[in-house]
């Protein structure tokens, strides 16, 4: 599996996908309708003007009140005309009256000028081109035929005849009629076209629209995703047990960090991998995937050893099952290993006490019953010493008691050792204890020629114990390693206060390993007893707190057992480390209680 699950990128879109790639410039420099207008009817004012100024110029009065009435009147409505607002000059009525209006003012200013004789047909054109804005064909042709009819009115008034027979004049209607259609074609060519724009833009713009929605959605929806693989990643993580899947075709897909933390094989040496290229510690669970992908069976194995690559055997329970997809078709097959090893350690640790339980109580009985002619032997071989001339005679009765009051030394330890684990704690000082046990231990270190070294930490608060029964615990252990290490050898005594979990280093495979896994976060008070003597073998590691094991020729192999008892009884838990050859280390930890 990928560990930094591939996320998926958003598609960069731009902000507005649909805009438009050629923007239309506005046409005229930037004029709008109104202002081309304004423009026109301007140009048609000058150009009334300059033809009646001419007109005036021949020697005939022009500029009558009536003349500049009009020519104000006329200059109002196009000064007027930049208050209006862009949208009335939009509305098709107000055009129409507009040009109605100019086409008059060009006839009636013609006609106050009296130059009806001069050609003005030419300027009738202005004004239906300039009608032609109204983008409307009826009203450039309404336009057209108030020209003509103004025109023939003016015709008629130079003529002074009603209708004239003038080829030349009669040719020009039809002219006026060609410029408004094509003109008003063209206008409503323009207009088309910019109808079209328009509602391509609009199209645009809600196509835009919706492009950006769903742009934004697919960013959402692509953070939600990569959230989901960041929780699915941290889930598969954060779980103990191993968890291997294969896709259908047997290629690893994910291998999470259970998995890796039991079989010491790290995700990248697996993944995509086929289940036959698996490495060796692996082939148990491959070979369970595979036969769950051919069969479509879940299969449950209880009681599995799997060898680690540090070549250790962890005790699994092995799991396999299909997997499949939201349609329910399958799309791989998954495995889940737990391991057992806690779980066997303290299912064996039930047995043996359980049996040890058993063994107490029938050694008790058996002591119990030894216990009374063992002291009808001792007395009678003590008389029998005292009676006896002959000294080799009196030697052999000696003996006879001397080895009767070892076997009731050990007698006395079976039946201590199956006494039910009662302490009467009091508040002490464990630092006491030790010193006591030191000092009264002092000759037998000396006369072995060891070294003692004591390190007793000043900061220890005194602590609900059973001092003979903790005093037993030390010289017990003080007098292993004594025994354990040969002249010139060093004995170190430390206490300590620790807190929260026992230090992995402290902590040995021994017997005590599986109670101190029990201990949670609290403060305790450490002793250890730290030798430089024999060493204990792995095997007899194993072995050293049951009852009867002992390497010694006098040994009962019960002092190590008793210790561990009391310690129990003081909710503590007794530890060793051993090297061989180079010394032991044992220590007891015991809980400060409730403070
Ligand atoms: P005993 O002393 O009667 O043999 P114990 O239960 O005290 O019984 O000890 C059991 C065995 O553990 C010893 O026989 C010895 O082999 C081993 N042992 C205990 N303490 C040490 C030590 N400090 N160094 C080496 N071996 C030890």
């Amino acid at each position: 599996m990928n560990p930094n699950p591939q996320t998926l990128q958003a598609a960069s879109w731009p902000t507005n996908p649909f805009a438009d790639p050629f923007p239309v410039e506005k046409a005229g420099w930037g004029m709008g309708k109104k202002e081309i207008l304004i423009a026109f009817r301007f140009l048609v004012f000058l150009a009334v003007l300059v033809l009646l100024f001419f007109k005036d110029k021949v020697g005939e009065p022009f500029f009558s009140p009536k003349m500049l009435t009009l020519l104000t009147l006329y200059f109002l409505s196009i000064a007027g005309m930049p208050a209006l607002k862009a949208a009335t000059v939009e509305n098709n009525s107000l055009l129409s009256a507009i040009f109605l209006a100019d086409t008059l003012f060009v006839s009636v200013g013609i006609y106050l000028g009296g130059v009806t004789d001069v050609n003005l047909f030419l300027i009738f054109f202005t004004t239906i081109f300039i009608s032609a804005l109204s983008q409307d064909v009826k009203s450039v042709f309404a336009i057209a035929i108030v020209s003509c009819s103004l025109y023939a009115f003016l015709q008629m008034k130079a003529t002074g005849q009603a209708f004239t027979s003038d080829t030349e004049v009669l040719v020009r209607f039809p002219f006026l009629f060609v410029a408004a259609s094509l003109s008003g074609y063209l206008a409503m060519e323009t207009k088309k076209q910019k109808e079209a724009h328009h509602r391509l833009m609009g199209m645009n713009q809600i196509l835009a629209k919706q492009a950006d929605t769903s742009s934004q959605k697919l960013v959402e929806t692509n953070r939600k995703l990569k959230a989901l693989l960041e929780y699915h990643h941290c889930v598969l993580a954060s779980i103990k047990t191993g968890i291997m899947v294969v896709r259908k075709d047997g290629k690893v897909r994910t291998f999470n960090s259970g998995a890796r933390q039991i079989t010491g094989i790290v995700e990248a040496e697996v993944a995509e991998k086929s289940l036959e290229e698996l490495p060796e510690s692996l082939r148990m669970v491959g070979d369970a995937l595979r036969r769950t992908l051919e069969e479509g069976k879940s299969f449950v194995q209880d009681h599995l050893e799997l060898k680690t690559v540090r070549m250790e055997l962890i005790p699994v329970t092995l799991e396999t099952s299909l997997l499949r997809g939201g349609n329910g078709e399958v799309i791989g097959a998954i495995a889940t290993f737990k391991d057992m090893t806690l779980l066997r350690q303290m299912e064996t640790q039930l047995l043996r006490s359980e049996r040890f339980v058993a063994l107490g109580e029938m050694a008790a009985g058996v002591a119990h019953e030894i216990k009374n002619p063992l002291n009808a032997i001792m007395g009678f071989s003590k008389r029998l010493s005292n009676k006896l001339e002959d000294p080799a005679l009196k030697k052999y009765a000696d003996i006879i008691a001397s080895e009767v009051a070892r076997i009731d030394g050990i007698v006395n330890e079976v039946l201590d050792y199956s006494r039910p684990d009662q302490i009467h704690p009091e508040s002490a000082d464990i630092n006491q204890i030790m010193a006591e046990t030191i000092q009264f231990l002092n000759e037998k270190w000396e006369s072995a020629g060891l070294t003692l070294e004591q390190s007793l930490s000043p900061l220890l608060p005194t602590v609900p114990l059973d001092i003979p029964k903790i005093r037993q615990v030390a010289l017990n252990l003080i007098l292993n390693a004594v025994q354990a290490t040969p002249t010139g050898g060093k004995i170190v005594i430390k206490t300590r206060l620790i807190e929260g979990l026992v230090p992995e280093a402290v902590g040995g495979k021994g017997e005590g390993a599986l109670f101190q896994q029990l201990f949670l976060q609290q403060k305790m008070i450490s002793v250890s007893i730290t030798d430089t003597g024999c060493g204990i073998t792995k095997e007899n590691l194993g072995k050293l707190f049951h009852p009867f094991f002992t390497t010694k020729i006098t040994g009962t192999g019960l002092g190590l057992s008793i210790c561990q008892k009391i310690i129990a009884a003081h909710k503590g838990t007794l530890d060793v480390e051993s090297e061989l050859g180079k010394g032991s280390t044992f220590t007891f930890y015991l809980p400060l209680g409730e403070e």
